[in-house]
């Protein structure tokens, strides 16, 4: 059986590291419940409930026998099941591809990432399982802030999209001003920028960033990385690439790929890293990194819990952000021709 939540071939649904990590060694085999009674709790929590977002969730909590039971407080997981309505495209495959593009920034682009897996109801069907970072060991509350909150972008200052009217390059400047000795979590952020964009998430905004207090810690970090998906597979239509623009001022910085083909490619990802401080000898290791994974990513992708449909969409999608996108350049310069020469040895 693959794990179902790093999808290492194992004996039991979950193997025994993840038991450790995500379920602190409790033995978890499936939920107690089915989808109609989720669907139940989550009307009778629906006026207390504070997780945000569109897609239904409701929090977890094991109880004193140890079996996950749903929970209208300080539940330390986050259950979302695929949405009971086609209002969606695939969703039948939402789960597994949420499950996939998290496990893809944490096993393969070494980010952190919070745990995350697939769980069957008591009917089968499987839906996904997230352990909230928030919480400290002893159960007290983290002190967290998403970027929205940190670049105090709100509903009434900046109306209803709110969420998606900054830049990346504004978010890196937060991390410059709150996070002490920044360069190490500026990498961070710039591979999830880069993750983000390869996956095809869309859906990349304000509050899908956070800064946290890590248990122990004065000072503030990133939060590990959330809300991951493959936004294009479920809405084809969605506007943007990934959610904010890279720049603050997009117009002051066309780069002349941009300006031809109307998206991002390599040339506007380097003036990003150079934006934000990262160094072209850092940036080469990243993206040679990043290059060298793509047969990691593939196989990953084979492994996972997606339809076989499911699984050639994510494939393709990725190869084409890959090639035709991230590492496309117009012009030829230094960092471009070493980049080319780890291209041209992928076997993809
Ligand atoms: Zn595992």
């Amino acid at each position: 059986m693959r794990c179902h939540s790093c999808m290492v071939e194992t004996a039991k649904i979950y193997c025994p590291k993840c038991t450790k990590e995500l379920f602190d060694g409790k033995k978890v085999q499936a939920l107690t419940f089915d989808k109609q009674e989720f669907y139940q709790k989550r009307k009778e929590y629906a006026k207390r409930i504070s997780i945000s977002g569109v897609q239904d969730k409701l929090s977890l909590t094991f109880d004193e026998n140890n079996t996950l039971i749903t929970t209208d407080i300080e539940g330390h997981y986050i259950l979302k099941p695929a949405p009971i309505e086609e209002q969606v495209d695939n969703s039948h495959d939402i789960c597994a591809n949420e499950h996939l593009s998290m496990q893809i920034s944490k096993q393969i682009f070494n980010i952190p990432t919070a745990g995350s897996a697939l769980i069957p109801f008591s009917t089968g069907e499987l839906a996904y399982i997230t352990k909230r970072f928030d919480y400290a060991k002893n159960g007290q509350k983290l002190d967290q802030e998403d970027f929205a909150a940190v670049l105090e972008y709100t509903s009434d200052r900046q109306g209803r999209n709110y969420k998606y009217e900054s830049s990346y390059e504004a978010c890196a400047k937060a991390i410059q001003m709150y996070i002490p000795a920044s360069m190490p979590a500026l990498e961070d952020f710039y591979k999830r920028i880069v993750v983000n964009y390869l996956i095809g998430n869309a859906d990349a905004h304000l509050k899908n960033f956070s800064l946290y207090r890590a248990e122990g810690r004065k000072d503030r970090s990133l939060t590990p990385n959330y809300d991951l998906l493959y936004t294009r597979y479920h809405i084809p239509n969605e506007e943007g690439y990934m959610g904010l623009d890279l720049f603050e001022d997009e117009g002051d910085n066309p780069t002349k790929a941009f300006e031809a083909m109307g998206y991002y490619t390599l040339e506007d990802f380097e003036l990003f890293a150079d934006k934000i401080g990262i160094k072209t000898k850092r940036l080469e290791k990243i993206f040679e990194h990043i290059l060298v994974s793509t047969p990691k990513v593939m196989e990953m992708i084979e492994h996972s819990f997606l339809s076989d449909e499911g699984k050639e969409a994510y494939r393709k999608n990725y190869e084409e952000r890959l090639k035709l996108h991230l590492c496309y350049s117009i012009e030829q310069y230094d960092f471009n021709a070493k980049m080319r020469k780890v291209i041209d040895r992928l076997p993809i």
